[in-house]
C-alpha cells in the first residue's frame, strides 16, 4: 500500500450525516480530489442486480467483483469510476440498490475488492475520501480522520429531501425506516463495520450547514 499519512483525508459515518457535501466541500478548500467510496459498493449491487446474482450468493457476487474492470476518471475535482465500461450514474442512488446495498457490503469478498480498487484511486492525487471505514481499513495510516454524524430524524429528512427531489416515489416513514435498517447492517456486520478510527474528529452535523462543517474540518487540518 502506498503511504497516505499526508495525501488522504478520511470522512466515516452513517448514512445521510452529511459526509459527501462536506467531503466534496473539504476536498475543494484543499484543491484535493474527492473519492466517494460507497459509489463502488452501489456499483457493485448495482451490476449485481442488473446481472440477476443472488445478493446473498456470496461466491457468485466476490466472482463477479473479481470479474469486473474498474477505471477511473477526474470531473468537476472528484475521482469517478466506471466499472466495465459503464459510468456510476444516477442509477446507482436508486431506492432497489439502497435496499440491497448494505448486505452486498457484508460480504468480506467484496470488500477486499472494493479496498483494492479504493487504495488504487489514491495513486490519482490527494484526496479526500468518504465512506464507512476509510479511517479504519481502507486508509489507517491517514493522519486526518473525521466521524460525522447527525441525529436519525435529521438525517432521514436529508435523505428523504434528496429522493423526493429526484422524484423518487417514496414516504418519509419509508425513508426513515430503510435508514435505520441500513445503519443497523452497517455498524453490526462482522467484515468492517461502520466505527470512529482511533483518533477521529467526531463531528455532529445536526443543525450545522454544510459550509459550517467544512469550515471547522478544514480549520482542524490546517492546524493538525
Ligand atoms: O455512502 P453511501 O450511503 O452511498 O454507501 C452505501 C452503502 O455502501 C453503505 O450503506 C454501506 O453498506 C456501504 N459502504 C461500506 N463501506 C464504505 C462505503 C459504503 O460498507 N466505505
Amino acid at each position: 500500500m502506498i503511504p497516505t499519512i499526508n495525501t488522504v483525508v478520511a470522512i466515516d459515518g452513517p448514512a445521510a450525516s452529511g459526509k459527501s457535501t462536506v467531503a466534496r466541500g473539504v476536498a475543494r478548500a484543499l484543491n484535493w480530489l474527492y473519492l466517494d467510496s460507497g459509489a463502488l459498493y452501489r456499483g457493485v449491487t448495482w451490476q449485481a442486480l442488473e446481472n440477476g446474482i443472488r445478493i446473498s450468493a456470496g461466491p457468485a457476487l466476490v466472482g463477479m467483483v473479481a470479474e469486473l474492470q474498474i477505471a477511473f476518471a477526474i470531473a468537476d475535482g472528484a475521482i469517478r469510476f466506471s466499472l466495465n465500461d459503464m459510468p456510476l450514474g444516477i442509477e446507482i442512488r436508486a431506492p432497489r440498490v439502497d435496499k440491497h446495498v448494505s448486505a452486498v457490503a457484508a460480504t468480506p469478498g467484496v470488500r477486499q475488492g472494493v479496498t483494492r480498487w479504493l487504495r488504487k484511486a489514491a495513486e490519482l492525487g490527494p484526496l479526500v475520501a468518504e465512506g464507512r471505514d476509510i479511517g479504519t481499513v481502507v486508509f489507517p495510516d491517514a493522519r486526518h480522520k473525521f466521524f460525522l454524524d447527525a441525529s436519525p430524524d435529521e438525517r432521514a429528512r436529508r435523505r428523504y429531501d434528496e429522493l423526493a427531489e429526484r422524484a423518487e416515489d417514496v414516504s418519509p416513514d419509508e425513508v426513515g425506516r430503510a435508514l435505520r435498517r441500513r445503519d443497523t447492517l452497517d455498524s453490526e456486520r462482522d467484515a468492517d463495520p461502520l466505527r470512529a478510527a482511533p483518533g477521529a474528529v467526531a463531528v455532529d452535523t445536526t443543525g450545522l450547514t454544510i459550509d459550517e462543517v467544512v469550515q471547522a474540518i478544514v480549520a482542524r487540518i490546517r492546524e493538525q
